[in-house]
């Protein structure tokens, strides 16, 4: 099982909409508070942006 790798410098991230893998240096970046988002394209990116909006987190707590 050795599965070897080539080394290669790109990076690759994975799409948040379509799970599609894009080197990081082209992919689309949005940071939201708790993490960096990836998106291969602005097709994509407008998606999760439309489909975050919908969601609101009026429900989020923070138990201490
Ligand atoms: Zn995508």
């Amino acid at each position: 099982m050795a599965i070897k790798k080539k080394s290669i410098n790109m990076e690759l991230v994975t799409c948040e909409v379509c799970l599609k893998e894009v080197p990081k240096s082209s992919a689309i970046a949005s940071e939201t508070t708790d993490y960096v988002a990836y998106f291969c394209g602005l097709n994509c990116y407008e998606k999760w942006k439309n489909q975050s909006v919908k969601t609101n987190d009026q429900s989020k707590k923070s138990p201490s």
